[in-house]
């Protein structure tokens, strides 16, 4: 999944803005023609995702101290998205509404750098993606996230975010049938959006086809790189 050299970080001219999850038929719709067109910067593959543009609650653990990694990652709570993902999240907000139910993000683009400092400080590797590598993260195409109700209190999931124990694991019979339903109820609403899970990590998922996406380069980010101070 992970085939990306580190020589090949680019910057956004010329990446890919491939269907992806689109469903064919749908890319001329209003919503995702918005996404095209709501780039960081004429051309850039990324979106800015707010409560208020994509109606989802933003909680950016990486922007705070209580973390996984035991510090501040990124200097600044701005989330960005690949704009193909942003159209999938958009059909996500709306099948979750149909449910009573929101999405609250944890973490969406992330800087090879805060890939580094995760992978300098994980308990355990196998849950992060080697930054010599890239993740997904990197190339605009994940999100982390959960279900919260509509007063906004997260659904209970069995663990917390970033619980790299195998608690976190889809189907884990350890994991209290209730929390199995919640992290299946997110599941159905991903993937019937165009998202994908993958096994161990119930917050985690990513578009398909993820060679097709270049990593992109924090520096293409210019002012809005999270790592960056004002
Ligand atoms: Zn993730």
């Amino acid at each position: 999944m992970f085939s990306e050299r580190p020589d090949r970080l680019n910057g956004y001219i010329g990446t890919h803005v491939g269907a992806g999850a689109i469903t064919p038929g749908e890319k001329s719709t209003s919503v995702i023609d918005r996404d095209a067109t709501d780039a960081i910067f004429p051309g850039h593959p990324l979106v800015r995702i707010t409560n208020t543009t994509h109606d989802v609650l933003i909680d950016l653990i990486y922007a705070t101290p209580d973390n996984v990694a035991g510090q501040t990652i990124y200097q600044r709570p701005i989330c960005l998205i690949h704009r193909d993902a942003a159209a999938c999240l958009r059909r996500a907000v709306m099948r979750a509404t149909e449910v009573g139910c929101r999405l609250k993000i944890f973490d969406a683009f992330r800087p090879q750098e805060a890939q580094v400092i995760l992978w300098d400080t994980a308990p355990d590797k196998a849950y992060v993606a080697d930054p010599r590598i890239g993740s997904n993260h990197t190339r605009g195409t994940a999100v982390d996230l959960t279900l919260a109700d509509e007063a906004g209190q997260e659904l209970d999931m069995g663990t917390a975010f970033d619980d790299m124990t195998s608690l976190s694991h889809h189907f884990c019979d350890k994991v209290p049938p209730l929390a199995q339903a919640n992290r299946l109820l997110l599941m159905n609403i991903m993937e019937s959006a165009g998202f994908r899970h993958i096994p161990h990590e119930w917050w985690h998922y990513a578009l398909p086809e993820q060679d097709a996406y270049p990593l992109i380069a924090s520096e293409s980010l210019g002012t809005l790189n999270p790592m960056r101070g004002l």
